[in-house]
């Protein structure tokens, strides 16, 4: 059976770039890049603050240039999920992807995270770029002179809140509970700022809107009460699930981010983590590529020092 040089589980900025570099390195890299290739930019519109487009350019086609670098020096892209993996023989790791065995000398995982959204159940998917959005760093600025609110109590809720004053004339932060579970000083500065109304005690229970997202159902977790609240857009703050059920526990976690030390390194030595999957903090496309070329960098040096 082919032995890869390097394989790459994950397909958005982290885990691109890094086949950027491994195919620019020689190491002919495959990228499983899953049955929705690109990761969280796919969702979004504009992306703004990616180094090297000064007029903006649209998450989509950011993510299509990316993988068109990469097949360019020679990374081969699948679409398909990886099932499981069998990382026991550090020299030889295994891939599972349906009913297909891939074994290789390094794999990167840059699986990402996934944003967690309201589960209503009613269609709220079609508000998706349209007012409603996960991320407040990169749609924010659309919001202008808007009203806005952030969904959550922690401390991404509060960080979002306090970005999105910036430019909105209005943010809501809308909490399930009566106490912000964010630090002390991040609470601060949320009470402190004269833009943000807390709304405690609440739920959002449906999505409003003809086309653009105008006003949300609100329903009183103590009273179950519930009222309507008006706004141009909605942010989910409530946590992000990173993508690692594949690996079944076979590296280590940490609130479920996995743990790396020296940047991308794991305790296999032939496995290399970029990206969101191990990342809370900054979570930025940017930082993901960076970190995705760290890791094809690492796995380059790791696979020179195994000659
Ligand atoms: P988090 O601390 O887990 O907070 C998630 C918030 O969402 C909680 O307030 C939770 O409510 C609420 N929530 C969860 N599920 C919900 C649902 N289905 N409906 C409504 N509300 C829901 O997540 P995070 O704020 O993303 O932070 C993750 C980690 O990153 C934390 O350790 C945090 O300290 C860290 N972080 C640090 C910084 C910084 O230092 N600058 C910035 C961002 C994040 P309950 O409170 O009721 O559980």
């Amino acid at each position: 059976m082919n032995k890869e040089k390097c394989i790459i589980i994950g397909s958005g900025p982290a885990g691109l770039t890094a086949a950027i570099y491994a195919a620019r390195a020689d190491l002919a890299p495959i990228v499983f890049e899953g049955t929705s290739p690109g990761g969280q930019l796919m969702g979004t519109s504009e992306v703004e603050n990616f180094p090297g487009f000064p007029k903006g350019i649209m998450g989509p086609q950011l993510m299509n240039d990316m993988r068109s670098q990469a097949t360019r020096f020679g990374a081969k892209t699948l679409y398909q999920n990886v099932d499981r993996v069998d990382f026991s023989d550090a020299k030889n790791l295994k891939i599972y992807a349906g009913h297909e065995t891939f074994t290789a000398e390094t794999v990167i995982i840059a699986t990402g995270a996934s944003a967690r959204w309201l589960e209503l159940g009613k269609g709220e998917e079609r508000f998706y770029g349209k007012g409603y959005s996960a991320c407040a760093t990169c749609d924010g600025a659309f919001f202008r002179e808007k009203i806005v609110a952030v969904v959550g109590g922690g401390d991404s809720a509060c960080e979002e809140a306090m970005f999105l004053t910036k430019f909105a004339s209005k943010v809501y932060l809308l909490h399930r509970r009566d106490t912000l579970r964010a630090s002390k000083p991040m609470v601060k500065r949320v009470m402190e700022n004269e833009k943000i109304e807390v709304i405690w005690n609440t739920s959002v229970t449906n999505l409003e809107g003809e086309n653009l997202l105008s006003g949300v159902e609100l329903t009183d977790t103590q009273t179950k009460a519930t009222s309507k609240l008006a706004l141009n857009g909605l942010f989910m703050a409530i946590g992000h699930t990173p993508n690692t059920n594949f690996l079944d526990g076979q590296l280590e976690t940490s609130h479920g981010y996995l743990v790396v030390t020296d940047n991308t390194k794991t305790k296999i030595p032939s496995v290399f983590v970029a990206g969101d999957v191990a990342d809370y903090r900054y979570q930025q496309a940017i930082t993901a590529a960076g970190a995705g070329c760290m890791a094809a960098l690492d796995a380059e040096n790791y696979l020179a020092e195994q000659l």
